[in-house]
Parts: structure tokens; sequence; C-alpha cells
């Protein structure tokens, strides 16, 4: 009855199924454990009618033209440079770490000789790992990566991944370089923003498709069996392309163990005030027990009386029921793990592995996007 089952209603799968029904005319079936589309990237309105991002502030960047032409057929846009801010004992400094910041840190004749160094050294513009930095061979330069390493990256990686930014895959750390340029953007791509009635309506017209079905609260798990290299759907082999999104491990019932990852515990508060931080987002990089506050009207552009922030606690996945995984912890170890479940899957050429869990690795909204209209075509290609 289906040419295809797709797992998971967030960008990966929604993107695909779109796809496979749009341009392949199939009979596509979505099957999603939650309650609503758009998986991570969810958002929804608050018992105070403020719209806030479930699972942690999403902002849509990207240089792929045509990813953001893509996603545009399905939304409007609230563009804006999306700006953090890092808390160091109270005071307030940009992040990430740029010429900007220098100033604020260090007074202005130091600041002056400092940026010449730093410019001569990289050059206006680069964009330098802390890790990098660290190793350079002037000692001033390893001055100022000292202080940034100390009071922006140390703390706030250990929080977030239990482990020192020695520890963990440079690829993560590398995501947020010191910048030798004015540029406060978190970000440096050309699109940054939202959609901009939210995430939700944006996945909500994109699964809107005749060639789509789409049913919630369905853990594939309960539907969909796999034995001696074939997937059974319902009880009969289904012969068609299976794209699953969900943690690999699952999908075999973790029988050579968990594949680790970190998890996060939102705390959400609603304050009758127009302003809590007077930012989209605060990250406490010195101090307290959450890695940083997200104040959602300042990065959705609402206009509203109160305000709703997010904290965010990280926290080990231990698989728990309604814990979800958020980070894949990547090295070596667990990605011969993963390597290992993959394995079973060799000789099930119909059935594709796609996004952050199932590929256990870290995708943005658009890389993702990128990944699933190729993974697209490449299907109907071969069908
Ligand atoms: P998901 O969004 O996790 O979707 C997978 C879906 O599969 C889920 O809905 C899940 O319920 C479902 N599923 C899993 N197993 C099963 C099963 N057995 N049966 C049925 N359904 C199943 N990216 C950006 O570009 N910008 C950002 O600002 C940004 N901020 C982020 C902040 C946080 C806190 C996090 C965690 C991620 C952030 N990301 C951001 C990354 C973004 O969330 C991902 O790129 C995106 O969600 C990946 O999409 P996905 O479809 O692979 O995974
Ligand atoms: N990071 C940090 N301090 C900061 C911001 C980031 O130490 O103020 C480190 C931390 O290890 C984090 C990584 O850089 O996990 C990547 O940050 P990014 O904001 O890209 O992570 P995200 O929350 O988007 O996954």
């Amino acid at each position: 009855m289906f040419d295809s089952i797709v797992i998971g209603a967030g960008i990966a799968g929604a993107v695909t199924a779109r796809q496979l029904a749009e341009r392949g005319s199939q009979k596509v079936l979505v099957l999603e454990k939650r309650n609503h589309v758009g998986g991570n990237c969810y958002d929804e309105k608050d018992a105070f009618g403020v719209l806030v991002h479930a699972y942690g502030p999403h902002i849509f960047h990207t240089g792929l033209e045509h990813v953001r032409s893509y996603l545009s057929r399905f939304t409007d846009w609230y563009d804006f440079g999306h700006e953090v801010v890092a808390n160091v004992y109270g005071k307030l400094i940009p992040v990430p770490f740029n010429l900007n910041t220098l100033y604020e840190v260090y007074d202005e004749e130091t600041a002056a000789r400092l940026e010449k160094l730093l410019k001569n050294a990289f050059g206006e513009g680069s964009r330098v790992p802390i890790l990098k930095l660290r190793q350079h061979e002037e000692e001033e330069i390893r001055k100022i990566a000292d202080y940034v390493y100390e009071n922006i990256f140390l703390h706030y990686t250990m929080k977030q991944w239990g482990q020192t930014p020695e520890e963990i895959d440079p690829e993560v750390t590398g995501r947020v370089p010191v910048v030798i340029s004015r540029d406060n953007r978190y970000f440096q791509d050309k699109y940054q923003g939202v959609p901009k009635d939210g995430f939700t309506p944006m996945f909500q017209r994109m699964l809107d498709h005749e060639g789509i079905s789409l049913m919630l609260n369905t853990d594939a798990g309960e539907v969909l069996k796999l034995h001696d290299g074939k997937v059974f759907f319902d009880g009969e082999e289904f012969r068609g392309n299976v794209i699953y999104t969900g943690p690999l491990d699952e999908l075999f019932d973790c029988c050579y163990g968990r594949l680790p990852y970190r998890s996060l515990d939102f705390v959400f508060e609603h304050y009758d005030c127009r302003d809590f931080q007077g930012h989209g987002v605060v990250n406490y990089t010195v101090s307290e027990d959450y890695t940083r506050i997200t104040e959602f009207k300042h990065l959705t552009g609402q206009r509203c009386e109160g305000t709703t922030i997010v904290r965010e606690y990280p926290v080990a996945y231990t698989g728990k029921k309604g814990q979800i995984p958020y980070y894949a912890i990547m090295n070596e170890e667990n990605r011969s793990l993963y390597d290992r479940y993959r394995d079973l899957l060799k000789g099930m050429d119909h059935f594709y592995l796609l996004g952050r869990l199932a590929e256990y690795r870290y995708y943005n909204i658009d890389a993702m996007t990128d990944r699933a209209l190729k993974l697209a075509e490449h299907i109907l290609a071969e069908d």
C-alpha cells in the first residue's frame, strides 16, 4: 500500500517524505512517536500565549541558497542576525569571542595592541578554533587564548558534555571559534532567522500532501520489525523504502549496549514583565548549573506583555522514559559501536539511515535539509 515508510517527522523525515510524495508521486507513511511534528524544531504557544521552542532555541541559518529557497516554499521568514552574550561574573560580553569582546575585557591600549597581534597572526576576518589558538607560538596570543578558554569554554563545556574541551571532538568547540572581526553575530551565514509564524506550521505545510499519511503517537518499534534482513510492517513483509531517523541502537533493542548521548532538562518560567534579560540567549560560561537562558520573544519577534524563558540543564542520557537523546557524543569508541549497529543493516539496500540520531552526528537544520533532499533524489533514481 505504501511505497516508502519514513520514521520520524523532524526535518530529516519531513523533507524526505515531501520529496518522495511530490517528486516521485509515492505513497508515503510517516510514523512519529511524539504527539506532534517538527522533531526538536517544534514550537508552540505556552499557557501565557508566548511562542516557545519546546526543545531549546532553534535559529535557522544557512548559506545554502537551494535550502533556503526550498524551505521558503513552506514559510515566510522573520530574519535577524542572531547574537549571543556570555555572562562572565555578571558582565555580559559577546560570544563568539571577537574584537569587540577583546575591547570589553582588556583596557583600550592593551586591546589595541592585541588586536594588531591577532590580525597579523591570522588575518582580518579569520575564525580560529580555541584549541588551535591555545597552541600558538606567540606567548601573548596564548594568553588571550587562556582567557577565552577559562572564561568561555572550560566550564560551559564541562556542564554541557561532562568533559573538558580537549576530551570532546574538536569539531564541537570549533563551531564557536574566536573571530578576528567586529561581527557580534553567533553565525556567519547569509540567511538567519525563524519561520515567521513558527517552525511547526512550516512542518505542517510540508507534510500536507495527498501522498503523505501521518501517524502521530506511533513508535515504529511497535509496528515495524526487522528479521533476517527483511522488514515487516504490521506483521507483513514490506519491500518498499524505509527511511529511519531515530536512534540506531533502539532499532536493535540496544543489543550491543546503548549509544551514549547527552540530554537536556528544559526548565521554563514565565515572568510578568516585558523583558527578562534583554537578549535572546545568554550563555552562563563560568557559573550556574545551567548552560544558558533563552528568552523567546527576542528570537521570535513576538510582541506580548509577559515573557517566557528556558534554562538548559545538561544531563547524561540514560534511556529512561520521556528522556530525549539530543547530542551524540562523538569519539572513536562510540563511532565503532555505531558501526557495529550499522553493520546489522548490511544487505538491506532499501533501508536508509538519515538524521542526527540515525547517523549519530551533529547536523544543523540546513545541513539536514540538504541531506534529506539529496537522499530523496537518490531513492527516486534507484526506484
Ligand atoms: P529530530 O528533530 O530529533 O527528529 C527525529 C524525530 O524522529 C523525532 O520527532 C522523534 O520523536 C522521531 N522518532 C525517533 N525514534 C522514533 C521511533 N522509533 N518511532 C517514531 N518516531 C521516532 N539546528 C540549527 O540549525 N539551529 C539551531 O539553532 C539549533 N539549535 C538546537 C538546539 C538544541 C537544544 C538542539 C538539541 C538541537 C539544535 N539544532 C539546531 C539542531 C536541530 O535540532 C537538528 O538539526 C534537527 O532537529 C535534526 O533533525 P532530525 O530530523 O535529524 O532529528
Ligand atoms: N561552547 C562553550 N561556550 C559557549 C558556547 C559554546 O564552551 O559560550 C562550546 C561547548 O562545548 C558547546 C560547543 O562550543 O557544546 C558548540 O556550541 P554550540 O552553540 O554550537 O552548541 P549547540 O548548543 O548549538 O549544540
